[in-house]
């Protein structure tokens, strides 16, 4: 039976086809659900009066009580503003109008009691409201409770579809449909948790009685939508474990004979450990779907080189894939170096593999005698067969998109490859939990022994001379230097040109010879020429944009220098920093701005400053800017909720987690009577517009 609430918009009364065809291309309402979820992005508190004493710049929208004084015209022609004093018992602000001046003149009133509402803000030192609305006292206005308030656009506010009368369709939409919200939580559940019956949540997100009452329904949707996502995300990671067949990778013979013989380093417990997690899930008959977690440097890369041996063990191949070309020949340098220990092929296949190369290595490929492949993008393509896939390493992953991985995981027609996500990028827990919701975690969370921590130091512009003296005794004792330049698409003439100046700057400063430069429009036969110099320690100081922020690995760098760094965000910063610190010896990276910051480029170097912990950087990143914008829009599909709100729900989102977890665990299928409305729920999500098939 189709739901009630899934009806068309323009069935409601008051809306009709003009408006309906409004809502659907404005707000992306269709049908009453849609409505009903369209929720005010802030509230009016019309219950309470403040005095003007008590008003600071810092607060809301407010509401205020008094008299209007000495009204008068000011500025020059084409910039005339309307000023005007208002009084309460408590004291005076200043009411400032910039439009519609002939009409305010004409209808506002001195010396006759106001209601005023408005926001305060700091003009110059003194505090002022810009157009406020103007009422005259009334009971009605007296009277008046918590006002929702909702985005609109300007085409529709011109057709009358403000704020106020989308509250007065919402008014409508829950007086005829209001009976027919489903609960969706078991009863016990919805008690346990103290929470309010789904039909009061919706009634009082909307029109609440009280901030109390507003508080608790925010805290029921926001916990619906998260529950949900949950719920979902780990039945889909229950089916993969019991539906999804896999390779059985169990014979280990050349990956032993490396471990013995030839590994160049001791591994760290948590690589070990990680490790043997793999193993684990090569051996189930499932197949493998693992993010592994590891902060820049932490080596991941030897736990990729390990995975692969064990498709190779086992007759089938395995490809590595990275996010860039510069990266993509790291890989392959230090897995080559790796591989022929034990005498295994590997190859490397990027855009700009030559085509005579490239149909010699898709031939091996096929015939599947190429047993490992390196490459960026270039492997997805159509024509790269294998001849069995057996894993799919992928670093960096957040670069690359939903549809992008899932290609890879389709080239095997029968039993798709193992997969394993490498990210060092470390996302926040929470979101990790919604974005990787589905696949099972490996955390690397120790460093290699001996590694000191990098030293983090901000300096202005003006003390260059004194940084450029560090630099000198750094180039002396043997080590080398990155100088890192910010580089985007709106400014790229002047970035590339603070480059070059840098550059020049350096050569002039240390000699010519001794320098390398790099940035993305170089062709890629000439950034690997200068990557080669600096990794032979033939030049001493690399001068970049970020084409250099992941991966590259050149272990006797010990000083990053990075220039504007007020215009990189955290996770940049601390990709770049992870660049040093890779050798024995104490690094350094040198944060370099002018006097002049924002408030949240100070939050950023400061946090910089104060730890090397990616997550706790991943922390700071998401309050900064929010899950959208952290994950690209690739995946925004997931984490642009509705309500919740990755950021500040962390607590609320772990407990649905747990809960969805306890549920299915009692009841895998949801079959039980109590479960019925989860049920239910569930199978209404599945016309939503998420796609949930292949999130990894
Ligand atoms: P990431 O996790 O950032 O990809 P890499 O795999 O590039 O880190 O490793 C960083 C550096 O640490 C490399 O030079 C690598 O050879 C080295 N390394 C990795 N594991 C160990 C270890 N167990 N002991 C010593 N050095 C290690
Ligand atoms: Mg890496």
């Amino acid at each position: 039976m189709p739901d009630y609430l899934d009806t068309k918009i323009e069935f409601l009364k008051g809306v009709g086809p003009q408006k309906a065809s409004l809502l659907n291309t404005e707000f992306n309402i269709f049908t009453y659900r849609d409505l009903l979820n369209y929720f005010p992005f802030r509230y009016e508190d019309r219950t309470k009066f403040h005095s003007i004493a008590q008003v600071h710049e810092d607060m809301p929208f407010i509401q205020l009580r008094g008299y209007i004084k000495n009204m008068t015209l000011v500025g020059k022609e084409g910039s005339k503003r309307l000023v005007a004093e208002f009084h309460d018992a408590t004291g005076c602000i200043e009411l400032v109008w910039f439009r519609g001046l002939q009409w305010v003149t004409k209808s506002v009133k001195t010396n006759i009691e106001y209601i005023l509402f408005g926001k305060p803000s700091l003009f110059g030192s003194k505090l002022n409201i810009a157009h406020p609305e103007l009422e005259i006292p009334s009971e009605s206005a007296l009277k008046r409770a918590i006002l929702p308030v909702y985005h609109t656009t300007e085409k529709a506010k011109k057709k009358n579809l403000d704020s106020k009368s989308i509250s007065k369709l919402i008014r409508t939409l829950l007086d005829v449909a209001g009976k027919t919200i489903d609960e969706t939580l078991p009863e016990d559940l919805r008690k346990k948790l103290g929470m309010l019956p789904l039909r009061e949540a919706y009634e009082h997100i909307h029109f609440p009685s009280d901030f109390d009452m507003l508080n608790r329904a925010r805290y029921r949707l926001k916990f619906d939508e998260l529950f949900f996502i949950q719920l979902k995300l780990l039945q889909l990671k229950n089916q993969r474990k019991t539906e999804q067949e896999g390779f059985v990778f169990k014979k280990i013979p050349t990956l032993n004979e490396f471990y013995k013989h030839h590994l160049p380093f001791e591994l760290t417990n948590a690589q070990k450990r990680v490790i043997r997690e793999i193993y684990d899930d090569m051996c189930s008959g499932k197949q493998m779907n693992r993010l592994l977690q590891g902060d820049v440097g932490s080596g991941k890369t030897m736990v990729a080189f390990f995975t692969m041996l064990m498709a190779v063990d086992n007759d089938t191949q395995a490809c590595l894939m990275a996010p860039t070309e510069i990266l993509a020949e790291q890989h392959y340098r230090t897995l080559k170096e790796y591989a022929e220990k034990i005498h295994l092929p590997i190859s490397i296949l990027t855009g700009s593999t030559k085509k005579s190369e490239r149909n010699i290595l898709l031939e091996q490929l096929k015939n599947g005698e190429m047993k490992m492949i390196v490459g960026t993008h270039a492997l997805i393509e159509d024509d790269v067969q294998f001849k069995k896939l057996g894993v799919t390493v992928i670093d960096e992953q957040h670069r690359f998109g939903v549809a992008q991985r899932a290609k890879l995981w389709q080239k095997n027609h029968d039993i798709p490859p193992h997969v394993l996500v490498m990210t060092a990028t470390p996302i926040p827990r929470t979101l990790a939990m919604t974005l990787y919701g589905d696949l099972d975690v490996s955390v690397i969370d120790e460093l290699p022994k001996g590694r000191k921590p990098v030293k983090t130091v901000h300096r202005y512009d003006s003390s260059r001379l004194n940084v450029f003296a560090f630099l000198r005794k750094q180039i002396e004792e043997g080590r080398q230097i990155y100088v890192v330049y910010p580089l985007v698409e709106e400014s790229e003439k002047t970035d590339l040109k603070h480059v070059m100046d840098g550059y020049e700057s350096m050569c002039r400063a240390f000699g010519e010879g001794v320098v390398s430069i790099m940035y993305g429009k170089m062709t890629p036969e000439a950034k690997e020429f200068e990557m080669q110099r600096f990794l032979r320690n033939e030049t001493k100081i690399m001068v970049a944009t970020t084409v250099i922020e992941v991966g590259v690995n050149v272990p006797n760098a010990t000083v990053m220098v990075i220039e504007n760094a007020e215009r990189f965000g955290l996770s940049q910063l601390h990709q770049l920093r992870g660049r040093v610190g890779r050798g024995a010896e104490q690094s350094y990276c040198i944060l370099m701005t002018g006097y002049k910051l924002t408030k949240e480029a100070r939050i950023r170097i400061d946090t910089m400053v104060r730890t090397n912990n990616g997550f706790e950087i991943a922390d700071v990143d998401l309050k900064l800017r929010g899950p959208g914008d952290l994950t690209g829009t690739q995946q925004s599909g997931i984490v642009n909720l509705r309500i919740a709100d990755l950021a500040q729900d962390a607590e609320l989102l772990k407990r649905a987690r747990n809960e969805a977890m306890a549920i299915l665990q009692n009841d895998p299928e949801l079959q039980t009577i109590q479960n019925l409305p989860i049920r239910t729920e569930l199978n209404k999500m599945k016309t939503n517009r998420i796609n949930w098939s292949k999130i990894s």
